[in-house]
């Protein structure tokens, strides 16, 4: 997995290598730029309120849907590489605060933010 995450950022920074763009990626405009893309994967759920609307949606819609993921992904993995983050590391170390925040003894089953529990 680890490989894999460094292969995707590789094949991501040649993509941007081959067109000049890191002078445009600075990373306020690359945390801009995820946020619109989150929100373009928001917008196909907008009207969406049941599962079986999301599944009859997703029947037609799941690769464009998917696009949408992989562009969140895309520039969240360029802005890491960018700031030097590891990925797997930022993500194992964040999920250890997660189940620190949220012990599974008090979690379990509810949606309470941390500070209610
Ligand atoms: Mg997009």
């Amino acid at each position: 997995m680890d490989s894999d995450i460094k292969k995707l950022t590789a094949m991501i920074q040649a993509f941007v290598a081959e067109r000049d763009w890191a002078q445009f990626h600075d990373p306020k405009s690359m945390s801009m730029a995820l946020a619109v893309e989150a929100s373009e994967l928001m917008e196909h759920f907008t009207w969406l309120h049941t599962p079986a609307q999301v599944e009859s949606y997703l029947s037609e819609h799941r690769e464009d849907v998917a696009d949408e993921m992989a562009d969140v992904m895309v520039y969240l993995l360029e802005l890491m590489a960018i700031l030097n983050v590891d990925p797997v590391e930022a993500v194992e170390r964040k999920m250890k605060k997660n189940a620190a925040k949220y012990p599974v003894e008090k979690s379990k089953g509810n949606r309470k933010k941390y500070i209610e529990l």
